[in-house]
C-alpha cells in the first residue's frame, strides 16, 4: 500500500524496536503519526464519519411511514412525518441506533446459519412485508402500505419476532412494564404483513437484548397475534391524516400546537428543536401539552 489516499499522504504505521526507537526495515526512524492534520483520526472525525453514514442509511431517509413508526405515541411527530415536514437539522448522537443496526445484521446471519444447519427455511429473515394492500393504503392515505422488514418469522411456531437492542434502564422498564404501544403495534403490523404474504401467523414477540457486555437479562415479550391491534393502528393513522388535512398546519402554523404530544420519543425525534417557539420550524419537545391538544384529542386518541 502506497500510503496515498485521494492524493493525501498518510503517515506509515509506527514499529517499535526493542529499545523503543521507531524504525522501519533498518532505514532509520519513522516520523511520528501526524495527528495534527484535518484527516487525523480524532474522536471528532470518527463521530463525523459515523454520523454521516448513519444519516445516509435507508432507514434514516425513509419518507413513508413504516411499522416501526405506526404506533408512535406522539401525534405531532406523526403529523410532521405525514407532511414530510422540514427537519431542524439537529446533530443527533446516532451511536445507539448504529449499534442496533449492527446487532440486527449479526442476528440475521446467525439465523441464516441456523437455517443451513437445519437444512430448511424454518426462519424467514428480514422479510419485506406490506401490512396494507395497495387499495387499503390508498383508502387510508398511507402510501407504501406501511411496508417494512420483519426481523424474523419462525414458521414452526408461527411467530413474528422483532429485535430491540436496549440499554440497562430501558431493559428493566420493558421487562417490568411490557413493550408499550409503539413496539406492540409494530409487532402486530408485521404479523398482518406476514399473514398477507400467506404465512400462518399465531404469535408476535418483541425480544429485548441488553446493550451490555452480557446476554444476561434478555427479555422476551410475546402474545397471540391479534389483527385488531394492527387495524386500530391503521384507523388512528387515518384519523391523524384526516386531522392534518382538516387543520392544515402548513397554512395555519399555529395549529401545530393542536396535535397532542407524548414524552417517550423526543430524544430521537428529527423534529426536536429545544427551545423552539415556532412549531413550524421545530418542536421544543413534550411540555405536558395535554390541555392545548384537548380539542382534537378525541379524534386521534
Ligand atoms: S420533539 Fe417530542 S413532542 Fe415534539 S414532535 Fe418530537 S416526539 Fe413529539
Amino acid at each position: 500500500m502506497s500510503g496515498d489516499l485521494d492524493g493525501r499522504r498518510l503517515s506509515p504505521p509506527q514499529m517499535s524496536s526493542p529499545d523503543g526507537a521507531a524504525e522501519q526495515d533498518g532505514r532509520g526512524p519513522i516520523p511520528p503519526l501526524d495527528t495534527a492534520g484535518d484527516d487525523a483520526m480524532t474522536p471528532e472525525l470518527i463521530t463525523e464519519v459515523i454520523t454521516r453514514a448513519a444519516a445516509a442509511a435507508p432507514r434514516s431517509r425513509q419518507v413513508e411511514l413504516g411499522p416501526s413508526e405506526a404506533g408512535e405515541p406522539c401525534t405531532r411527530r406523526l403529523a410532521y412525518k405525514l407532511l414530510d415536514w422540514d427537519r431542524p437539522g439537529r446533530a443527533m448522537d446516532r451511536w445507539a441506533p448504529v449499534q442496533g443496526v449492527a446487532v440486527h445484521a449479526w442476528l440475521a446471519e446467525a439465523f441464516r446459519a441456523e437455517n443451513e444447519r437445519l437444512g430448511r427455511d424454518r426462519y424467514l429473515i428480514e422479510r419485506r412485508v406490506q401490512p396494507l394492500t395497495d387499495e387499503q393504503a390508498r383508502q387510508a392515505g398511507l402510501p407504501g402500505g406501511l411496508a417494512g422488514s420483519c426481523d424474523l418469522f419462525d414458521r414452526d411456531q408461527g411467530l413474528v419476532t422483532d429485535w430491540k437492542h436496549v440499554g440497562t434502564t430501558r431493559l428493566a422498564k420493558y421487562t417490568a412494564e411490557g413493550p408499550g404501544q409503539q413496539y406492540r403495534t409494530q409487532a402486530h403490523l408485521y404479523g398482518r404483513g406476514m399473514a398477507a404474504a400467506g404465512e400462518d401467523v399465531r404469535d408476535v414477540a418483541v425480544v429485548f437484548l441488553p446493550r451490555a457486555s452480557s446476554l444476561t437479562g434478555i427479555h422476551v415479550w410475546r402474545e397471540p397475534y391479534d389483527p385488531a391491534v394492527a387495524a386500530a393502528a391503521v384507523a388512528r393513522l387515518t384519523a391523524i391524516r384526516d386531522a392534518v388535512i382538516a387543520l392544515d398546519p402548513e397554512r395555519y402554523p399555529g395549529r401545530w400546537g393542536l396535535f397532542p404530544t407524548a414524552p417517550q420519543s423526543c430524544r430521537f425525534c428529527p423534529w426536536l428543536k429545544p427551545g423552539s417557539r415556532h412549531l413550524a420550524t421545530g418542536c421544543p419537545g413534550h411540555l405536558d401539552a395535554a390541555s392545548s391538544a384537548a380539542p382534537i384529542e378525541s379524534l386521534i386518541a
